[in-house]
């Protein structure tokens, strides 16, 4: 189910570095959520000290990197609630990034002293600034690999002193050969569905094929984003009173797949030169961003909010 293949230049590029004894020490994996860039930082943590030298999944090794097992040598720094929904203000602190500082000073049992940050751009300032230091002492073999999702919330010295690596949505023919490979008891029509509505994200499309309850709530909030934004003004404003009565993790997920859909839309529009509509759609993803925050004020209105925001579209 190995993720990585969606990535197999940026695998063997690395492994071709280290090989070689020129593996870089510091690597950022940049690209949207559900990309697979934690699997891709595990599966370097793999080779980097297998027993084979080309993260076998066999040896101690890997197999205690597949579980995620505490294991010496390989520190993860990843905050508590990642597996669930984000709030805005969660970050990552330096007392959280403390650890991973302390035991890259340390001398690897194995053959390196892997850190891997996941959501790097959720550290604060200070986590930052420290990491920067940490960057600047003698490199030996030590190997950060830290993930994030917003660039921009990456100070730009912590930027320019790494290997980057951009994760980008794939085309949906290969989602579909992924799924067929990797699940044979999909039938086709399942596999173009499945395919349809995780936008390209490998992680996603695992996600769904691997669990079915999983799969039949997301169909419904994808049903319930299309209609919201193809819908007629009745069938608009039903979908917004529901969504008034929703729960925030639920809003929460409507936003993200409106914003995935419309992003799509945005990409085809502009593949097939349409600019008019590009524009359009690019002006409907501005007012969903505005939404998204009013949406989650307390002194707004839900309905009210809802209602806007879906005759807008
Ligand atoms: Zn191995």
């Amino acid at each position: 189910m190995e993720l990585t293949f969606f990535y197999p230049n940026i695998l063997a590029k690395l492994k071709k570095a280290y090989l070689k004894g020129n593996l870089p020490h510091y690597l950022l994996f940049l690209g949207p959520k559900w990309t697979g860039k934690e699997e891709l930082a595990l599966e370097i943590a793999k080779f980097l000290n297998c027993k084979n030298k080309e993260g076998c999944q066999s040896c101690d090794w890997c197999k205690r990197v597949e579980v995620k097992k505490p294991v010496e040598d390989l520190i993860l720094v990843k905050k508590e609630s990642q597996n669930s929904t984000f709030s805005l203000k969660e970050e990552i602190t330096l007392k959280d990034i403390q650890p991973l500082q302390r035991a890259l000073t340390l001398t690897p049992n194995y053959r390196f002293k892997i850190g891997i940050i996941l959501r790097g751009d959720k550290l604060n300032q200070e986590a930052q600034n420290a990491l920067l230091k940490t960057l600047e002492e003698p490199k030996g073999r030590k190997v950060i690999i830290m993930t994030g999702e917003i660039p921009s919330k990456i100070l730009p010295t912590l930027q320019s002193r790494a290997i980057i690596f951009y994760l980008h949505p794939q085309p949906l023919k290969k989602i579909k050969a992924y799924l067929k490979n990797n699940f044979p008891q999909l039938q086709t029509s399942e596999i173009e569905e499945i395919a349809k509505i995780s936008f390209g994200l490998p992680k996603l499309a695992l996600k769904l094929a691997q669990e079915k309850e999983t799969l039949q709530s997301y169909k419904k909030i994808f049903q319930l984003a299309e209609n919201l934004i193809e819908g007629d003004t009745y069938v608009k404003l039903k979908i917004a009173q529901k969504l008034a009565q929703s729960s925030p993790p639920k809003i929460e997920k409507v936003f993200g797949v409106l914003q995935l859909y419309l992003g799509t839309k945005l990409k085809e529009a502009i593949f097939k030169g349409d600019f008019t509509q590009g524009l359009k759609i690019a002006e409907s993803l501005e007012k969903i961003n505005q939404f998204k925050s009013l949406a989650f004020n307390l002194r707004v209105n839900p309905q009210l909010c809802f209602e806007n925001m879906a005759l807008s579209l």
